[in-house]
């Protein structure tokens, strides 16, 4: 196995088991949020690179699928291709690998973002690893005061337990973690045909989203996130946001999107979003005023060019290898 040392963190590159993962700090979320309803009001005009501690909050990002079967054109991970699903004990392997490499040993807030290989909602052993594995896990090698699992989801059209499983996963953050969980939606643009285009026609469509949305219970903590990751040319139409969802369900994430290669290739302007905070409020404000809670979150140049986006530092190594 392969660690690539990042700004940050770390990625671990496992070509055995065909999977990625990694761990990361954070800046402090006074340095890299913007969120008026958290009264963190000041806008982010690019964020400067400082040493992170683990001991505030730790993120582990793995990979829920060996590759992807999803083929978003923002994203490199298809390149790499599609093994199958990770199975319980190697979400495990991937949890405890991180937590056993580091000498830290207590965390105010450990969050587990299934995130990196993969969509989370294609695999079942997600659901069983959160709710009977991962705190146990955690237990044995650190104290963490808070334990935060998410799942973020592109929304397939092709998976036919979604619904199913989005709901069951509201159980486990409202039941078993008593609202310390996330559950994230990737919708990116309130226009259909926009969508289309980023996720290659395999997300639902916004009015199917929006139907499933009304099927969930109230959140218990925290809301549910509607996810936008976004460039200027980001169709983000306030009033069609809250025809389509409950602001009192949800709140909107603001990120810029990657520059990933495939980004890159497919045309996304990917070159202004960091340091210029008008990207972000002229999608943040309209939301704020019709009564949404906004969360922008923005990245350091340090970060971004670590490309600690999924599959990269996988496709790499495979190609160095192979060369
Ligand atoms: S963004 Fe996620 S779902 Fe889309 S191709 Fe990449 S890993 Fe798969």
């Amino acid at each position: 196995m392969k660690i690539v040392n990042t700004h940050t963190g770390k990625i671990y590159v496992d070509t055995d088991h065909r999977l990625e993962f990694l761990t990361v700090g954070d800046y402090g979320k006074e340095n890299n949020i913007k969120a008026d309803f958290l009264g963190l009001h000041k806008e982010i005009n690019g964020v400067q690179h400082k040493t992170v501690d683990l001991t505030q909050k730790w993120v582990a990002t793995i990979s829920t699928q060996k590759g992807c079967p999803m083929n978003c054109k923002f994203c490199d991970c298809p390149k790499y291709g599609f093994y199958g699903n990770a199975s319980v004990a190697e979400m495990a392997y991937e949890i405890e690998t991180i937590l056993k490499n580091e000498t830290v040993k207590n965390t105010d807030r450990f969050n587990v973002h299934f995130a990196r290989m993969g969509e989370p909602t294609f695999n079942p052993n997600v659901l069983a690893f959160a709710r009977d594995n991962l705190r146990k896990l955690v237990a044995k090698y650190i104290e963490a005061k808070t334990i935060h699992p998410v799942v973020s989801t592109m929304l397939p059209k092709a998976n036919s337990h979604l619904t199913q499983f989005v709901l069951d996963w509201c159980n486990i953050k409202n039941i078993d973690y008593r609202g310390e969980a996330g559950l994230q939606f990737s919708i990116n643009s309130t226009d259909d045909a926009q969508r289309d285009y980023q996720f290659n026609n395999r997300s639902l469509s916004l009015a199917e989203i929006s139907a499933l949305a009304k099927m969930l219970p109230h959140p218990v903590g925290r809301k549910y996130t509607l996810n936008f990751a976004v460039t200027k040319d980001t169709v983000l139409d306030a009033a069609r946001l809250t025809e389509l969802f409950d602001p009192n369900m949800f709140i909107v994430k603001i990120t810029p999107i990657h520059e990933t290669n495939s980004a890159v290739k497919n045309g996304f302007d990917v070159t202004t979003s960091y340091d210029d905070y008008d990207v972000y409020r002229q999608f943040e404000q309209p939301l704020v005023k019709m009564g949404w809670d906004v969360i922008v979150f923005v990245p350091s140049h340090e970060e971004d060019s670590d490309r600690i986006t999924c599959g990269n530092a996988l496709i790499a190594e495979i190609n160095q290898k192979t060369r």
